[in-house]
């Protein structure tokens, strides 16, 4: 007798295959029979009229330290997710000397926005080296099954010290190879990757560029070669793509013989460049090089509000004077206190913060009670506001007191130059391409798209109105097969007799994303956006039931993954 049998439902097995009326059973932590199932369960659900899927796969997060003091690793969990990666973007906590766990934590702090303080009372370092650090996740227990990657700028430090942070040296070659020895140490350990970050938007708190970002070809290679030895795990690249940055990318991948996923996304001052990206990514795949794009599924950019990092005032002067107030007394003082609300509108800060609003007036949305994360830029403030023949900064400071204070506003800056998501439509399609780039748990009081695995199927496959959407087999096959294949996590992402028993029952029609909510709940009393939804009413992970109708059970089914996992015989 299976322990459960999932009936009637909507059954989408993550292959792309075409839905079909099923029945799931689930024995243990394995599917054991997909179809007409016969024989009663011991827990029957009847999913009459839902969609029966897998847990979706999220490789881009940022878990690192969080998930050393937080077993829910919400607000993926809120969100149907049942294997995530960090490790990404050369940023992590592992290996480390001991003393120089203030660098890592800085880095992490400028580089993902994650409070400096939040980490340093959550994480108890209790590791010097990577392998120590995955003993350390595998004493702990989780809402989902877990994985990591080695991040470059941790690597670098340790080997290199001070020098590794400092950009006017390169390693020696015995550094190099002292490099390519923990990279392999780590692989044989369970890492599933090694990742590295290439952009000048990624900075330390102190102000300096990520170390990884300027490592030469000797460094990369050397990495590189060593991973070859080894033959497991995968590259991960966050690159702005200047001259040569590509081929460098690509020597890695031919002399590993390993796939390496790069974010892809259009920034504002070169909107061609990653269409430019994936023509090479294709010629990559041509030469049978596996290079895939690491794309987003909507906009990126901010949230602002009142009592997130960013607002429009939050450099205004006036504004510094009551900043420190409860957000209830601070919405009472600009509803009430019509001197200090005319010095806030008239007050313009000068200097690159300054610029970045006055422009950002005109790409900045409410994000409302529907969520909209494709806005026309007719509903943009300014628009909005030569419409109705007012001053866009009042109408900015009137939206952010909606609701008491709360409400948030949508700013995107990436994937949004032309107004809608037409090029992550394209983005999307492209076979090249898995889903990532939601940064689950990083950027935390600036962003929430943890919620991204939710928007896909809401948006791209029911609600999207200003463009073509997608057959749900599709966006359900990019965020869980697809992507868990990549990492090399043949065990899941598939709904078949010996996969695992990660899955999500979903009331389709019911599917809706909460509102974001700022928590004051990371160590040290952290703040940090949360977003549930609503829909989700069963995920399973190994089985085991983690999540019911948006609330999470307590249960902690989900371990550390070591390495890549088979198919299932
Ligand atoms: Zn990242």
């Amino acid at each position: 007798m299976a322990d459960l049998v999932i009936r009637n439902g909507s059954v989408i097995d993550g292959t792309g295959a075409p839905a079909r009326r099923a029945d799931v059973a689930i024995d243990g932590d394995r599917i054991v029979e997909v179809g007409t199932v016969v024989a009663k369960g011991r827990r029957e659900i009847d999913a009459e009229g839902q969609l029966v899927l897998p847990g979706w796969v999220d490789v881009h997060t940022h878990y690192d330290g969080q998930a050393t003091w937080d077993p829910t690793m919400t607000p993926s969990s809120y969100h149907g997710v049942t294997t995530t990666v960090f490790g990404n973007c050369g940023v992590g906590f592992a290996p480390v000397a001991p003393g120089s766990e203030g660098f890592l934590i800085n880095l992490m702090e400028g580089v993902e926005d994650i409070p400096g303080t939040a980490l340093a009372e959550g994480i108890d370092f209790r590791w010097e080296s990577f392998p120590q650090y995955l003993d350390a996740l595998d004493a702990g227990r989780y809402t989902m099954d877990i994985g990591t990657q080695l991040p470059h700028g941790a690597l670098r430090f340790y080997v290199m010290g001070e020098r590794g942070a400092e950009h006017a040296s390169t390693p020696t070659g015995d550094e190099i190879a002292r490099m390519g020895r923990l990279v392999v140490e780590a692989l044989e350990a369970g890492a599933l990757g090694f990742s590295t970050s290439r952009t000048t938007k990624h900075r330390a708190k102190d102000g300096r560029p990520t170390p990884s970002l300027s490592a030469g070809d000797p460094e990369l290679n050397g990495i590189a070669e060593a991973m070859a030895t080894v033959g497991k795990g995968v590259l991960q690249c966050n690159s702005d793509f200047g001259p040569g940055e590509f081929e460098a990318m690509r020597r890695m991948v031919e002399l590993s013989g390993r796939p390496l996923s790069l974010l892809l996304l259009q920034v504002d001052n070169a909107p061609d460049l990653w269409r430019q990206t994936l023509d090479q990514i294709h010629d990559a795949q041509a030469a049978g090089l596996d290079m895939v794009g690491q794309v987003g599924v909507r906009p990126i950019g901010v949230l602002m509000g009142l009592d997130a990092s960013v607002h429009f005032f939050v450099q205004h002067p006036s504004y510094q004077e009551i900043r420190h107030l409860p957000l209830a007394e601070r919405v009472a003082r600009l509803r009430t206190d019509d001197a200090l609300r005319s010095r806030l509108l008239a007050e313009r800060p000068t200097g690159a913060f300054g610029e970045w609003m006055d422009r950002a007036l005109r790409r900045t949305f409410e994000l409302g009670p529907e969520m909209d994360y494709e806005p026309a830029p007719e509903q943009a403030i300014a628009a909005r506001a030569a419409r109705d023949g007012v001053d866009p900064w009042a109408l900015a400071l009137d939206l952010l007191l909606a609701d008491d204070g709360r409400a948030l506003l949508l700013h995107p800056f990436e994937n949004y130059t032309h107004g809608d998501l037409e090029v992550v439509r394209t983005m999307l399609a492209d076979p090249y391409t898995i889903c990532g780039l939601g940064d689950a748990g990083a950027h935390v009081a600036t962003i929430c798209d943890a919620s991204s695995p939710t928007f896909l199927l809401r948006h791209w496959g029911r609600d999207r109105t200003r463009g073509e959407r997608f057959l749900l087999e599709f966006l359900v096959h990019k965020q869980t097969a697809k992507t868990a294949r990549f990492y090399g996590l043949a065990d899941r992402g598939v709904l078949a007799p010996g996969y695992r028993a990660d899955v999500n029952v979903i009331d389709f029609d019911a599917l809706e994303l909460g509102r974001p909510e700022l928590h004051y709940d990371l160590p040290a009393g952290g703040k940090r956006l949360v977003q549930k939804a609503s829909g989700y009413r069963h995920t399973f992970c190994a089985g085991v039931e983690v999540s019911t109708a948006g609330e999470l059970t307590g249960a902690f089914p989900g371990r550390l993954l070591r390495g890549a996992q088979a198919t299932p015989a």
